[in-house]
């Protein structure tokens, strides 16, 4: 009743940190929080799917996307196009309902240009030597892909302060609660309170006053 548009939550962070594990377990423990999928110009890994990890398309098609303003942010990471498409995220927030993305960090400082109110969550592995071990783990990308994505690390985290968290994702389960904490403390904020609506319904107590 007091939430005007549904919370729109930014996770960024290294490649490998978790990004994608947290948002999986998220949106099955927060039935009330959707995912967005992305449109991307990278082949899908082995076991992705179209529509489900995200809507793989070529250069040609996302080129296209832009120019249509198709995309609420887009940006080239790690040599590949991704965006986020503008119809489903602004249905979803206008309609009262919680938004997740998971993108990177040029992208994320868009969002925050376009949507104040949202909220940057940054997350990082407990070490740099654990963020490699889990990218070779994964399996999913060779030697080249790893070696540029690790590249990276230390520029992506000079990008941390202006981020409003910081998860560690050391154990799991405890950067899950604490993401889920950070959904709860901003659902609680003063200024998603709307005083207006509350003092309508609560009209009714003029009966107490006569
Ligand atoms: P990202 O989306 O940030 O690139 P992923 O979610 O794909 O990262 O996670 C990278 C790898 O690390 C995956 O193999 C995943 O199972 C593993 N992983 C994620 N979180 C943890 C954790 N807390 N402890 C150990 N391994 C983890
Ligand atoms: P991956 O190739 O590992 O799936 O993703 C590589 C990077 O692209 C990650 O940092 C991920 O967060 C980011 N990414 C995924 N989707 C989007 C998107 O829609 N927009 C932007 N800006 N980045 C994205």
């Amino acid at each position: 009743m007091m939430d005007r548009e549904g919370l729109l939550l930014v996770l960024s962070g290294p490649s490998g940190a978790g990004k994608g594990t947290i948002c999986q377990q998220l949106i099955k423990k927060e039935s009330s929080i959707s995912l967005s999928v992305s449109v991307t110009t990278r082949s899908p890994r082995l076991g992705e799917e179209h529509g489900k990890n995200y809507f793989f398309i070529n250069e040609e098609q996302f080129k296209q996307m832009i120019e249509g303003d198709q995309l609420l942010e887009w940006a080239q990471v790690y040599g590949n196009f991704y965006g986020t498409p503008r119809d489903w995220v602004e249905k979803k927030l206008q309609a009262g309902e919680d938004v997740l993305l998971e993108i990177d960090i040029q992208g994320a400082l868009q969002i925050k240009e376009k949507f104040p109110q949202c909220i940057l969550v940054f997350v990082i592995p407990p070490s740099i030597n654990e963020l490699q071990a889990r990218l070779i783990k994964r399996g999913t990308d060779c030697n080249d892909v790893i070696k540029k994505r690790l590249q990276c690390v230390e520029g992506e985290l000079q990008k941390v302060p202006q981020y409003d968290y910081i998860v560690v994702n050391d154990c799991l389960d405890t950067a899950i609660d604490q993401v889920r904490s950070i959904i709860v403390a901003e659902k609680c904020r003063s200024k998603r309170f709307d005083i207006q609506k509350y003092l309508q319904v609560e009209g009714q107590h003029e009966s107490y006053l006569t």
